[in-house]
């Protein structure tokens, strides 16, 4: 029944110089993600049509799902000009909408000027012919349940009458690139998803402990990155595995307890502005949230970004909790996230974390072994791979450690 999606971008967008190159960047991304074969894509000012070809509408609406930078998509249909055909369309198409609403408005927009009523006469009309024929729905100027709009043009008209709302954010890629640190937990793989989302190219990172920690936690990390290479550009993202391993040891050994928390932290910070900046990213991004743990406080958030000198963004730092299994959900990754493996923050929590640690105290504790080093060739062999939503990664049927289950796949 549907001809096409009519496809709208976000309004900030619209709005900057950079317009051009976004329309290009969405019209880009949406290519990537409609998978079916039978769609040809159409850009006019300001929109973008897919034509469907036969196609089934909801499937290709399930796709623009998982795109971001569209504020929303309408099917649409098409049929004759003359006001038969329109009313027959309309209320075929509204057949199926109309179930639970109690008002309409008719909206024509007439693109074709050679035709003989007017846009408002054309919306009377095929109102007066709509209203009768579905029971308790009457006309409402102002706030109707249900809005149905016809478009004449030289060629056709085209009727709708959804407005289903697109994920927005901006298109992935046109805000720059970023590094996400990212652990088996539910916090930091919602944080990597709102920063692409907002159109941030996003790498993950992940600081792993094998044979220490058990490779299911590292299994977790590959799943919750094949739920987030939706949003990725080219439906990909590139996760890093850093062997932690040795630097958690020397933390351990060296560094007083309540110290422990905060300088693995920016031990993490430091490694991952330097992962960042070695593929040309000069921004980081993790799943902190204020409060809600003892080392997520002010301080804490504090100490860890003097460790670093490139801006880290928090996209969870005001969020609650349920708001963030909220989302979490809503991409798929709660259920991996909740699986009980630990990860390299959780073997040795200790007993009392300083709540308001101090710069000029972890500077110092960072003097007593030499982690710059250890750094440099925790990045020498680091295990990069590149995830997508179909990957066969399955690393607890290939070892007990990240390293040996990843030897033949870099
Ligand atoms: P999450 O649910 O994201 O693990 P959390 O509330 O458990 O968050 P912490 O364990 O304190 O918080 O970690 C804070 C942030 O540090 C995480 O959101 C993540 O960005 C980063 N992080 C923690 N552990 C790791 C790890 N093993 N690898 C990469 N990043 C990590
Ligand atoms: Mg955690």
């Amino acid at each position: 029944m549907y001809d096409r999606i009519l496809i709208r971008y976000g309004d900030l967008m619209l709005k900057g110089r950079n317009k051009k190159q976004f329309i290009q960047a969405a019209v880009a991304r949406v290519k990537e993600k409609v998978k079916s074969e039978k769609v040809t894509f159409e850009t006019a000012h300001d929109r973008l049509y897919i034509r469907l070809n036969g196609e089934n509408a909801e499937t290709v609406m399930a796709d623009l799902d998982k795109v971001s930078g569209l504020s929303s998509y309408s099917p649409v249909v098409k049929t004759g000009k003359d006001l038969d055909d329109i009313e027959k369309s309309s209320l075929e198409l509204l057949e199926k909408l109309v179930k639970g609403q109690k008002s309409i408005k008719v909206e024509t927009k007439r693109a074709d000027k050679t035709y003989p009523l007017t846009s408002q006469e054309i919306s009377k009309k095929i109102a007066g012919k709509i209203l009768p024929a579905f029971d308790g729905l009457s006309a409402d100027m102002h706030h109707p349940d249900l809005l149905l709009t016809i478009e004449l043009r030289s060629d056709a008209a085209y009727l709708f009458a959804e407005k289903i709302q697109g994920l927005g954010g901006f298109p992935v890629g046109t805000m720059g690139k970023g590094m996400a640190l990212l652990s088996g937990g539910i916090d930091s793989g919602v944080a990597a998803y709102l920063a692409m989302r907002k159109g941030i190219e996003t790498e993950l990172i992940h600081f792993e402990s094998t044979p220490l920690t058990p490779i299911e936690s590292a299994q977790k990390v590959v799943d919750i990155a094949k739920k987030l290479a939706v949003y990725g550009m080219q439906n990909r993202v590139v996760l890093h595995f850093f062997p932690m391993r040795r630097i958690h040891e020397a933390i351990l050994k060296h560094v007083p307890e309540p110290y422990h928390i905060t300088i693995l932290r920016r031990m993490m910070m430091r490694i991952s502005q330097r992962a960042a900046k070695r593929r040309k990213m000069f921004l980081l991004i993790n799943g902190e949230s204020v409060g809600q743990v003892a080392s997520q406080t002010l301080s804490s958030l504090f100490v860890s970004d003097r460790a670093v000198s490139v801006p880290v963004i928090r996209p969870l730092a005001t969020y609650d909790k349920n708001e963030i299994v909220d989302i979490a959900e809503k991409i798929g990754t709660y259920e991996i996230a909740i699986r009980p493996y630990e990860d390299c923050c959780q073997i040795y929590v200790p007993k009392s974390p300083a709540t308001k640690p101090r710069d000029f105290y972890a500077r110092r504790y960072e003097t007593l072994f030499d982690y710059n080093e250890m750094i440099e060739e925790g990045l020498e062999e680091m295990a990069t791979i590149i995830v997508s939503e179909k990957s066969e990664l399955d690393l607890v049927a290939s070892g007990f450690t990240v390293k040996e289950a990843l030897i033949d796949k870099e």
